[in-house]
């Protein structure tokens, strides 16, 4: 998915304004959302509230309410709103829960955790990204901890945590990650190659970790290392 968009040079939006005609573009795109099957009346409203516009190239802000992914810096990809709807909706958030996300990427998923409520942690590996979601989702008046770093080590000093969220395809379940996962915690990650199926795991005793397979979805890799 990303490598199509690989060679775009890339300027992010940093008009702040949001119009009548973006909130109505978003109400029906969380119209779009429910008839695709997400019910989760909570997620719903934070993508209704959140200006997903923001989050994209000022050349594709007329295409931010669609649902589809489109390519930010770096060659990533910002997710799909259905699939930062159904990843939400699967980690069964509670108020004041504490998150990791691996792959902060635009910052949108992150801002939907936040709006909801979640102490949030993030982690992504490449500056460009780092530095710029950071920015935007300050200026946002979004307050979480985020990390310039490798997402495959977590955050141990910061764990063990309620949720895990994993927005980039992982070969393989990382083991480091599944041990900072409290007891009676979730983990949703997309796990696989080219296309991934995505995973839920429940960490449901120390050593006992139930894997539930939710269905087909294709996400930028998971890579070792940062990029600076
Ligand atoms: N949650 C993002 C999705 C971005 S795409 C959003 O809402 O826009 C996936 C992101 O994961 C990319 O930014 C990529 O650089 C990052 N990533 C891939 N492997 C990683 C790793 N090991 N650690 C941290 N971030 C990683």
């Amino acid at each position: 998915m990303a490598s199509c968009f690989k060679n775009i040079s890339f300027v992010m939006s940093m008009e702040h304004n949001d119009t009548f005609r973006h909130k109505g573009l978003r109400l029906r795109l969380v119209q779009e959302l429910r008839n695709k099957g997400i019910t989760d009346n909570k997620v719903l409203n934070a993508i209704g509230a959140i200006p997903r516009h923001l989050f994209l190239d000022s050349s594709f802000v007329n295409f931010a309410y669609q649902d589809k992914p489109f390519p930010i810096a770096a060659g990533q990809t910002i997710s799909q709103p259905y699939t930062v709807a159904l990843q939400t909706q699967l980690l069964e958030l509670k108020p004041n829960d504490k998150v990791l996300e691996v792959g902060t990427g635009s910052g949108y998923q992150a801002a939907v955790l936040m709006q909801l409520g979640m102490r949030l942690f993030s982690i992504e590996r490449q500056r460009e990204l780092y530095t710029w979601s950071t920015g935007l989702l300050t200026k946002l008046g979004y307050s979480g901890r985020f990390f310039l770093g490798d997402g495959y080590e977590g955050l141990p000093t910061f764990g063990p945590f309620d949720k895990i969220i994993v927005t980039a395809g992982a070969p393989e379940l990382p083991r480091k990650l599944l041990i900072q996962l409290k007891i009676g915690g979730i983990m949703i990650i997309p796990i696989g190659g080219a296309q991934q199926i995505m995973t839920k795991i429940v960490r449901l005793a120390e050593d006992d970790f139930e894997q539930i397979q939710i269905g087909h979805c294709a996400f930028v890799p998971m890579l070792a290392g940062v990029v600076k």
